[in-house]
């Protein structure tokens, strides 16, 4: 027998339901986007991934992905940093990545890792920072050891990055600069699925001048501007990824030759003629994306952020309230417009700079 109390709850749990399914159709044609809309701003607000068979689709520097994944916050052999960004996110295999990663160095020797951006949860482009990063196969990781305690989430925000690389020489600082972060960089391009490590010119220069042995891992390590305090890690595109556009491989040499010395000319570090100039994230619309990332912006979400977190101890940081847009410099700021980590750099006919001698 139906007591009124029954039908009650039956209309009610009904109305929830018309309710829960409105507002899901009205945020799904919020974020749709018409193709005029500006990616970045789309992209940008997303709180959680896209929660469906990961997928990247596109470019590095134009793209986005589902099904991602966020690395803890915390883990035995690691700690994220810059919580408020909200990009701990990427493809399950770049998040394996980056565990497996922090595991080897520890058992290498390095104190474990500090994470800094992979993605942001849905990929694409970003309001701040970063012209690639954008379809979860890209990670930063900071070649400042991890301390043996845990930060803070305001430190975690605040903590200078100490750069590596004098910036008026170009070369490393010989002070600051250890074998183990030789090791760490070898271990990180040890693995099948990493393409490429970004690191700056005069950490390449390093390398070149002091890697024994085994020199083939050097091909994977790239000179780019930046990247004097942390490290770019990219693997490929994965399996199941039909739509994710390959990068060009590496050239087969050791890359300690001409298009390294050219980093040591005058001509890389000039300053920009058109500064003020839009970076391509500033101008991408929904309409230069694949047509997928429409459908990955209207996707469902997970349940919640800790069904899709990888890894860690069950301590999570919170992350610091009411995050600002955080000051960061940009490297692609002083870039010439054309450059980008894909383009092989030219190539000129003076000799390599010769290694200081070592004391
Ligand atoms: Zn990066």
């Amino acid at each position: 027998m139906e007591t009124p109390m029954k039908s009650f709850l039956q209309a009610a749990r009904r109305l929830a339901a018309i309710v829960i399914a409105t507002s899901a159709m009205m945020a799904g044609a919020a974020v749709d986007g018409n193709a005029e809309q500006l990616a970045k701003n789309l992209f940008g607000s997303q709180r959680l991934p896209a929660a469906t068979t990961p997928k990247s689709f596109g470019f590095y520097s134009k793209g986005c992905f589902s099904g991602g994944v966020a690395i803890a916050t915390d883990g035995p052999t690691w700690q994220a940093m810059r919580l408020s960004r909200n990009r701990r996110w990427g493809h399950p295999a770049m998040i394996s990545l980056i565990e497996k990663l922090s595991r080897d160095a520890t058992a290498d020797g390095w104190p474990g890792l500090l994470l800094g951006d992979i993605s942001q949860p849905r990929g694409g482009p970003m309001l701040t920072g970063h012209a690639s990063h954008q379809i979860g196969l890209d990670a930063d990781i900071w070649f400042m050891p991890m301390p043996d305690r845990r930060l803070s989430s305001r430190e975690r925000e605040n903590m200078s990055a100490v750069s590596l690389v004098n910036e008026k020489t170009h070369l490393v600082k010989d002070k600051l600069w250890r074998p183990e972060h030789a090791r760490l960089l070898k271990r990180a391009a040890s693995y099948p699925e990493v393409e490429r490590i970004l690191v700056n010119p005069g950490i390449k220069k390093k390398l070149c001048d002091t890697v024994r042995g085994d020199r083939s891992w050097l091909r994977k390590v790239r000179p780019f501007w930046g990247h004097d305090y942390h490290f770019h890690v990219r693997i490929g595109c994965q399996p199941g990824s039909t739509g994710c556009k390959r990068q060009q491989a590496t050239p087969r040499s050791d890359g300690c030759d001409e298009s390294l010395a050219w980093w040591f000319t005058e001509e890389p570090w000039r300053p920009n003629k058109n500064p003020d100039a839009p970076k391509a994230r500033d101008l991408m619309t929904m309409a230069s994306l694949p047509k997928e990332c429409r459908a990955v912006l209207a996707a469902p979400e997970p349940e919640s952020e800790m069904a899709v977190t990888i890894g860690g101890n069950g301590t999570a940081v919170a992350a610091v309230a009411a995050p600002e847009p955080p000051a960061m410099v940009d490297p692609s700021a002083s870039m010439p417009v054309t450059a980008n980590s894909f383009a092989p750099t030219p190539k000129i006919g003076i000799p390599m700079p010769r290694p200081r001698p070592q004391n």
